[in-house]
């Protein structure tokens, strides 16, 4: 087992009825298993919850309870067990961009929480895991430079916000226009995308991006590898085949290893018709990262 994917069980939980379905996690995970030995993360304490959010909503994240605006706002609903499946998967993040750095490649079968902000969560994200790890390595005296390449059909907002004011942070937003969040936080690059772009406009633009996100020589890359942007997402509307998303996170690796930049993938957003149809798409990009075919 060369490789380590980063998993926890506590990722699923109940959600009810709802287009989110944690089982995806569990089923991405699984399907590594032939090539990957599962990891399980730690959750941040509550002082490392503080780098990225602000006392409030950790409270909040530590206790589960929310009031229904900030319920509404996150469209989830919460729960002492929900508030720790979001906190473990900011520490699954962690230890995936830690493996990145040992090894040039982690895997991560959770985070991707773009949404989260400062002090509030939105759009299914109450933990912003992408800053959580960039922001504790660097808590842990490590000068990184690091960059976010977020290639989810929705604009990672979130993200975007968290590092607005960072020299440090390069944030790389691809996404489909008109669609959530209607109120946009600039990131360093911004590509907004016609629904129904097709695979081969979609790779030129990402490509172009991706040459933007190298000028900036990152030290990591964390990889929101949201699998939104299928054909058959009843979420987004880019329309990608299932080929093209391979061509898409080749891109991206094919690009950090040239540049030998270590990268870190998490799942993001992938809101298939059915749960197993999702987890195929996010297990398939895990492999591709693992260089097995
Ligand atoms: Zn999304």
């Amino acid at each position: 087992m060369n490789f380590r994917v980063v998993y926890s069980p506590r990722y699923e939980v109940d959600y009810g009825e709802h287009v989110f379905s944690t089982d995806k996690f569990r089923l991405a995970a699984e399907m590594s298993r032939s090539y990957a030995a599962l990891i399980e993360p730690t959750e941040p304490s509550r002082e490392d919850l503080l780098l990225v959010h602000g006392p409030d909503w950790v409270e909040k994240l530590m206790t589960g309870v929310l009031s229904p605006a900030d319920t509404a706002r996150l469209e989830l609903p919460f729960s002492a067990d929900i508030a720790r499946a979001h906190r473990l998967a900011a520490g699954g993040t962690l230890l995936a961009a830690r493996h990145a750095l040992e090894t040039g490649v982690g895997l991560h079968a959770g985070g991707g929480s773009h949404h989260a902000f400062r002090d509030h969560g939105e759009g299914y994200c109450a933990v912003n895991d992408i800053a959580f790890a960039i922001l504790k390595l660097r808590a842990e005296g490590m000068a990184l430079r690091a960059a976010v390449v977020d290639l989810d059909v929705h604009q990672g907002n979130g993200t975007a916000s968290l590092f607005a004011d960072d020299p440090d942070t390069f944030t790389f937003s691809m996404h489909q226009y008109g669609i959530y969040p209607e109120i946009r936080r600039r990131s360093s690059l911004d590509v907004e995308l016609a629904p129904g772009i097709g695979d081969a406009a979609y790779c030129d633009k990402l490509r172009h991006g991706l040459k933007t996100v190298m000028d900036f020589k990152p030290d990591l890359v964390i990889y929101q590898a949201g699998v939104d942007v299928w054909e058959h997402d009843r979420l987004g509307g880019l329309k990608l085949t299932e080929a093209g998303i391979l061509d898409r996170d080749r891109a991206v690796y094919e690009t950090c290893l040239l540049n030998r930049v270590p990268v870190a993938v998490t799942l993001g957003g992938g809101y298939g018709p059915t749960p197993e149809d999702t987890a195929r798409l996010h297990a398939a990009t895990l492999k591709l990262f693992a260089r097995i075919s």
